[in-house]
């Protein structure tokens, strides 16, 4: 069975085409400026890699641009061979817990959360209509980066402010990443067998969220009511006191939603090295010397390591800590600067086993307290995975 993985962007819109159960990704790509100026598509298949710049005035040309090249390249032999298309959509708000087949009315649905993913939502709303329009045959999966996390308790996911603020305007914490965080728990789960585990999932790339798994429920996670909360990202502060946005406001003369792009664009690791959001020139620079990228990673692996320990504490004491994304997957002196960090907790690396990039592998001492495992995540196959489900019912 060929599924598209989908995910769109306001101008931008990124595939995956992947064979079921074998899991084997057959073709991948990327549109790029939809409805701008030098728009351009790329698609990997077979080792090569095709790049044509051609006016897409919409999302629809793209997707048609998409079903000619898959026809033209012998990619499918038949649009009959697409049987499902999943989308990623980054808000579902507390109304979807799971992934649900689309029609008109539930991303009529959708849409009211619109004003709370404002960037994203929309257009992942975009991308589902250009299927239905040129493929309307295919059922179309949405599949919410919110929904994993709505397990969490109101103890967790309310925040301790005018109650008013929940009930009239749904102020609370969403969580995002849900969908890498459910991948890596599904992951470890079917690896020790077990579906009971305890598990710290720390989604570290230039976005970063840690996620308290126990069970399959997710008990409490990093991000909040937007992306911008919780441990310090490539560009984005995380958590800080909020009384210094008026204050800056005043000092600069600068807007709220100023001030908020600053936190959530100029910030974290860019912020503090002046360097890059990039953790690879951050590491390159503090290598060097350089006193504020040293800063930097350090602020960067203390403030995931508080969370870890915390998240343990939640948890009463977690099974397994898994690293993933970016950073997490890449970077191996950031998981050791990590875990040094939390040795009170009884964990241990074993550098020759961290010693490798972009891997499943387990990258602590056999005495470590907790195990520690690298897991490099798969987004695009769990949207593939839970539409095959979802229209095989
Ligand atoms: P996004 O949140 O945009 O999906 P990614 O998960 O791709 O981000 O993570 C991007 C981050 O991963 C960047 O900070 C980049 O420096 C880091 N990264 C990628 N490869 C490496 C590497 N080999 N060593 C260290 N960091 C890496």
């Amino acid at each position: 069975m060929k599924i598209l993985s989908v995910n769109a962007g306001s101008s931008s819109l990124k595939f995956t085409l992947i064979e079921l159960p074998s899991r084997e990704v057959i073709a991948s790509g990327l549109f790029e400026k939809i409805g701008i100026d030098g728009s351009c598509y790329t698609i990997k298949y077979n080792g090569e890699k095709i790049v044509k710049e051609v006016e897409l005035k919409d999302h629809s040309v793209a997707v048609s641009k998409l079903i000619e090249e898959l026809l033209a390249n012998k990619i499918v032999a038949s649009l009959d061979e697409i049987e499902g298309i999943g989308h990623r959509i980054l808000h579902g708000g507390s109304e979807f817990t799971k992934s649900l087949l689309l029609d008109d009315s539930v991303l009529e649905r959708i849409s009211k959360y619109n004003e709370l993913g404002p960037l994203h939502n929309p257009a992942n709303i975009t991308g589902v209509k250009a299927f239905m329009k040129v493929l309307p045959n295919v059922p179309n999966v949405g599949v919410f980066d919110t929904t994993f996390h709505q397990t969490m308790s109101e103890e967790e996911y309310l925040y301790p402010v005018p109650m008013e603020w929940y009930t009239e305007y749904g102020i609370r914490k969403y969580g995002f990443h849900g969908t890498s965080h459910r991948f890596i728990n599904k992951s470890i789960s079917e690896y020790l067998n077990r579906n009971d585990l305890k598990v710290i999932s720390c989604h570290i790339g230039n976005g970063g969220s840690i996620c308290a798994i126990n069970g399959g429920n997710v008990v409490d996670t990093t991000m909040g009511f937007t992306p911008l909360a919780g441990i310090m990202m490539g560009t984005r502060s995380g958590d800080i006191d909020p009384s210094i946005i008026p204050f800056v406001m005043k000092k600069t003369g600068k807007t709220a939603e100023e001030v908020v792009n600053d936190l959530n664009k100029k910030s974290g690791l860019l912020g503090i090295s002046g360097i890059s959001s990039d953790s690879r020139d951050v590491e390159e620079a503090a290598l060097k010397g350089d006193k504020r990228a040293i800063l930097a990673q350090n602020m960067y692996a203390q403030k995931i390591a508080n969370y870890i320990a915390m998240y343990n504490n939640l948890l009463n004491g977690a099974d397994v800590i898994v690293f993933t994304a970016g950073v997490g997957e890449n970077s191996k002196n950031m998981r050791k600067m990590i875990i040094e960090r939390i040795q009170s907790l009884g964990v241990k690396i074993d550098d020759d086993k961290n010693d490798f990039r972009g891997e499943f592998r387990l990258i602590s001492t056999d005495d470590s307290k907790i195990p520690v495992y690298v897991i490099p995540t798969n987004e695009e196959l769990m949207i593939a995975l839970d539409t095959m489900e979802l229209i095989s019912k």
